[in-house]
């Protein structure tokens, strides 16, 4: 049986920092789509955008849950067990 996530209870309930991708809003680069970090509410841009920072907040501060922020989307993922969570 999958284990799935096992760090569900480090989900928050957060805000997003930012009306887009904080870190390139910070630096005047552009995005593909928005995500945000369960723990804290950092916005950052997915895998797609060529800052991905998104998964360099991941390895910078180690909370290993996402979300999508675009409109249509409501997939969760999990970075260390790289498995998606329903929220
Ligand atoms: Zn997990
Ligand atoms: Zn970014
Ligand atoms: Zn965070």
């Amino acid at each position: 049986m999958d284990p799935g996530c096992r760090h569900l209870d480090q989900i928050r309930d957060v805000t997003p920092s930012a009306a887009g991708c904080e870190d390139c809003l910070a630096i005047g680069a552009a995005w593909v789509h928005l995500r945000m970090c369960l723990s804290c509410g950092h916005a950052g841009c997915c895998d797609d955008s060529p800052n991905r920072h998104a998964t360099r907040h991941f390895e910078a501060k180690l909370h290993p849950l996402i979300r999508s922020l675009e409109p249509d989307e409501d997939w969760g993922w999990c970075y260390v067990d790289q498995v998606g969570v329903g929220l």
